[in-house]
């Protein structure tokens, strides 16, 4: 091997911050936020050896922060905080290469994916790159970078955004480097903890996962706070070197920041680590600068954020977890919000991915914010002229991947049901569809909305991208068929009243 010497590097990390500039409720206590977390990583840059920031992906989408500046608060916070590279989340292209490619040019660090084949994006060829070689303590460290497969599916990278096959991209990056002589490896992961493992067991070469795209919580916590642990931190796989390939994770937020010690030996190999995530907890000290940074990017949504839009008694709930597979009374007031605002191009149904749900709404008044939150993309609707058997398609889609909380779970309007087996195979698991109390007829035309994400066949929805009936893009925003609704009620209460109905949940 090439190596020099022997090299102890500190990997400090996150992943999925998804604009989180402020500090986030958890249970009964506060976390995160770009103050204290500048603060943490300045500290542990200045005093730990070799220390290397990194980013997992996902900085973009998820609050007002994101909706007025599109990434660009955040990467002022990377920069100071001396970020050295970061993975290509799959929610870097919810605005299209535009945004991506102006937060690329602001980062004073890579951004990275293998897996993408961007010669035909000319705002992100020269911007984004499969791998890079930084300088720790005299020597030479290589990370690579790879983003979810799913990615067209999921998010808005456009037509000129090729993915290349995972393991071949992974294999050849390795390649290149080890062909400069570098054998010590990281990868920058928005993969998720699951295929994350799968690459640790097949692809030879890499040494330290650094992941995301799952907010997987890895480590051991004493917080009653905090949901149980995902594994353990890091998550040790044997690869195929015969080395031990090392994962790691940092949840979402900022709630946490990855801290993993890493000792290479000189064959480059992983040879001992130590670590554990930093709990981001509400008694850690800001970093003074920036937080006078966030009360200025605060001031223009400051009074946006607080305007009261709503109220509901019983609060929604649109959780993760809970919209991605069964019904949801946050999920139910987006689809009745929507048929509303399509009624007069007459459409009788809505359907609302669930994966487009992105939070709940707790009881009391309805800010401008939480709305937002819930409703983030900036989609418009469209009106969508469909068979019964393409409904029934839709369906099926909407629970083939029941079992992985995938976001193309299917909610829909008042006045729709239907009824599905997970224990059936996939592609025959809706068991009856019926509209106001009728059977769905399977030759009849429905005037169907939905977002135009899913319209467009976000989601895997080609039944929906390849339908050949009349189409309408209404131009109405999300967020304001949300408020508009919210506003027109005293209180916005709903309840799962058996539109989705789960035969032999397992
Ligand atoms: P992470 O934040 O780590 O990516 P996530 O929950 O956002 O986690 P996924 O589980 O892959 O990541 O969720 C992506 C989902 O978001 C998609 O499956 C889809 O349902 C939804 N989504 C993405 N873009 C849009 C959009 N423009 N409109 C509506 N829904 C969208
Ligand atoms: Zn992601």
């Amino acid at each position: 091997s090439a190596s020099a010497a022997p090299l102890t590097v500190t990997i400090l990390h996150t992943d999925d911050l998804h604009g989180h500039v402020d500090p986030v409720k958890v249970g009964q206590g506060t976390y995160g936020g770009y103050a204290r977390q500048t603060a943490l990583v300045r500290r542990y840059a200045a005093q730990d050896p070799n220390p290397l920031v990194l980013s997992g992906g996902d900085t973009f989408q998820g609050t007002l922060y994101y909706n007025v500046y599109q990434g660009l608060a955040d990467v002022l916070f990377m920069n100071y905080q001396g970020y050295q590279a970061m993975a290509v989340g799959n929610h870097e292209f919810d605005n299209g290469p535009e945004a991506l490619a102006r937060f690329a040019q602001k980062a004073q660090f890579p951004l990275l994916a293998s897996n993408l084949d961007l010669s035909a994006e000319p705002l992100l060829r020269d911007l984004v790159k499969p791998y890079a070689v930084l300088s720790v303590g005299g020597q030479k460290v290589g990370v690579i970078g790879a983003v979810t497969p799913d990615l067209p599916l999921i998010s808005s990278p456009g037509p000129n955004v090729k993915m290349v096959e995972l393991a071949q991209s992974l294999n050849a990056s390795v390649k290149a480097l080890q062909g400069q002589g570098i054998d010590k490896i990281i990868l920058v992961s928005h993969l998720g903890y699951t295929l994350e493992q799968e690459v640790a067991k097949t692809v030879p070469g890499i040494d330290v996962i650094v992941g995301g795209h799952s907010h997987t919580l890895l480590g051991t916590f004493d917080n009653k706070d905090f949901p149980p642990s995902e594994g353990p931190y890091p998550t040790i796989v044997q690869n195929p070197d015969g080395n031990r390939t090392l994962l790691v994770a940092a949840w979402e937020w900022g709630k946490v920041l990855g801290r993993l010690k890493v000792t290479f030996n000189d064959a480059g190999a992983v040879e001992s680590y130590e670590g554990q995530p930093i709990v981001v907890s509400a008694d850690l000290p800001e970093d003074p600068t920036a937080r006078r940074m966030i009360d200025t990017l605060a001031v223009p949504i400051a009074a946006l954020r607080q305007q009261v839009v709503g109220n509901t008694t019983g609060g929604l709930n649109g959780a993760r977890e809970i919209v991605r597979r069964r019904e949801s009374t946050m999920a139910n007031v987006l689809a009745d919000a929507a048929l509303d605002a399509a009624q007069k191009a007459g459409a009788t149904i809505a359907f609302v991915n669930g994966g487009g749900v992105r939070s709940s709404i707790d009881a009391g008044p309805i800010t401008f914010e939480e709305a937002i939150t819930v409703q983030p993309f900036g989609n418009t609707l469209t009106v969508l002229d469909l068979t019964g058997a393409e409904i029934r398609q839709a369906l099926e889609h909407g629970v083939a991947t029941w079992s992985e909380n995938k976001g193309q779970f299917l909610h829909v309007s008042r006045g729709m049901s239907y009824t599905f087996d997970p224990t059936r195979p996939a592609g025959s698991r809706v068991t009856a569809v019926t509209l106001n109390g009728q059977p769905l007829d399977d030759a009849k035309t429905y005037t169907v909305a939905m977002n135009t994400f899913t319209a467009q066949g976000g989601d895997g929805f080609d039944v929906f991208k390849n339908a050949k009936g009349r189409r309408i893009d209404t131009g109405t925003l999300d967020i304001d068929i949300l408020v508009n609704y919210l506003r027109a009620r005293p209180t916005t209460d709903a309840q799962n009243e058996g539109r989705i109905v789960i035969q032999n949940e397992p």
